[in-house]
């Protein structure tokens, strides 16, 4: 379900939401390579109608499984908003988008988890990287390695075109 907004509903009474949203609802599964978003966001929310602006407040929870940039382990980071706010203008340029006396509250919602991303997910803030063995593995397979057998070839690709 995604979060909507009735302003009928909110015109007789400041409403309270409480759900969750899915990842795929939030638009959230592939958005970057280090940080996986497999469980639902849970929102508790209050709105409010202010002359012609529509006030939003609560917490928004969700857990993002991300992969440290440094030693590519998995670990659980959770983003934790207690005093979420959206102010929505529903005159004037910045106005937002109504259809059928609904607003949906989900890309607003998106916007902010999105900005809260880590930037460079890490472990642990001292985390020391790869053990030796692992990074030796790594570069092996991807052939970062040492260049000694292609550099080997081009010395002799260079005789044979000196001859
Ligand atoms: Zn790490």
């Amino acid at each position: 379900m995604p979060l909507l907004i009735n302003l009928r509903q909110l015109e007789k009474k400041d409403l309270t939401l409480q759900g969750e949203l899915t990842p795929t609802e939030l638009e959230l599964e592939h958005l970057d390579e280090m940080i996986h978003v497999k469980k639902p966001l849970e929102y508790d929310l209050e709105v409010e109608q202010i002359d012609d602006a529509i006030l939003v407040q609560g917490s928004l929870l969700l857990e993002l499984e991300c992969e440290c940039v440094r030693c590519l382990k998995t670990f659980k980071q959770e983003m934790d908003l207690p005093d979420w706010a959206a102010h929505l203008p529903l005159v004037g340029e910045e106005k937002v988008v109504i259809s059928n006396d609904t607003i949906d509250l989900t890309p607003y919602i998106r916007e902010d988890i999105v900005l809260g991303f880590p930037q460079h997910p890490l472990c642990s803030a001292d985390c020391s990287g790869l053990p030796k063995g692992a990074a030796a593995k790594l570069k092996k397979i991807s052939g970062a390695g040492k260049f000694d057998e292609s550099s080997s070839a081009w010395t002799q690709l260079d005789k044979l075109k000196l001859k």
